[in-house]
């Protein structure tokens, strides 16, 4: 699994903001999309381009466009949602799919309770959105059903990441033995989770900052 951590002024200014608990929901919202949009340059840097002719005003000219099939963009419901409009930003062209988990409380497991993919990823790249890796259990599970429907590869855009979630999912899908790339591209590593599994020192509730159910 490949990890990158955008590192930018921009990027460490708008989550500091986001992170502190004075900042009212309306500003957590609009910072998680423009933090979305830094993120989505990094997460889509390795998507396939192929060569095109095209004609300035000027002279004829060779260029590049993103190379079919559209990406497939992922939020993880419920806080993944708040991130979509930023990533769409970047990708006007990608599918949209979803998936909904949830754990259960007595064998921690994540399980889905809604999956609606495209029946057929093969040769898709895909782009989950989920701002919190905390335990990894979520993104595990997501990751193993993109697979299983056939997916080229797979990143993960997450606004923060736990040390535990980080090698959680590394551990999962080893380089030698997963059939296709897996990244996860966030905006810090934080220091670890607490004993209610939140990202310390982290910004709470991603989902309940981002629709005002604090
Ligand atoms: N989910 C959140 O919303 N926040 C955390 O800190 C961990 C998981």
């Amino acid at each position: 699994m490949q990890t990158l951590v955008a590192d930018h002024p921009l990027v460490a200014h708008k989550l500091t903001t986001l992170r502190d608990i004075s900042t009212p929901t309306p500003e957590f919202r609009r910072l998680a999309d423009e933090l979305v949009t830094l993120l989505a340059y990094e997460a889509t840097r390795h998507l396939p381009v192929e060569s095109v002719d095209i004609v300035t005003p000027v002279s004829p000219a060779q260029g590049v466009k993103l190379s079919g099939p559209a990406p497939l963009v992922v939020p993880v419901l419920r806080a993944g949602i708040g991130m979509l409009d930023g990533m769409l930003r970047l990708l006007p062209g990608a599918a949209v799919g979803f998936m909904g988990l949830a754990r259960d409380e007595e064998t921690l497991v994540a399980s889905a309770y809604a999956v609606r993919l495209p029946t057929d990823l093969s040769g898709r790249e895909v782009i989950v959105l989920d701002p919190m890796l905390a335990t990894g259990g979520t993104l595990e599970t997501v990751i193993t059903t993109l697979i299983g429907y056939g997916a080229a590869g797979i990143t993960a855009v997450c606004l923060l990441a736990a040390p535990e979630g980080l090698e959680r999912v590394a551990a999962a899908f080893p380089e030698n033995e997963c059939p296709v790339p897996i990244r996860v591209v966030t905006a810090a590593i934080d220091a670890r989770l607490n004993e209610v599994g939140y990202i310390v020192p982290g910004l709470g509730d991603a989902g309940d900052r981002l629709f005002g159910a604090l």
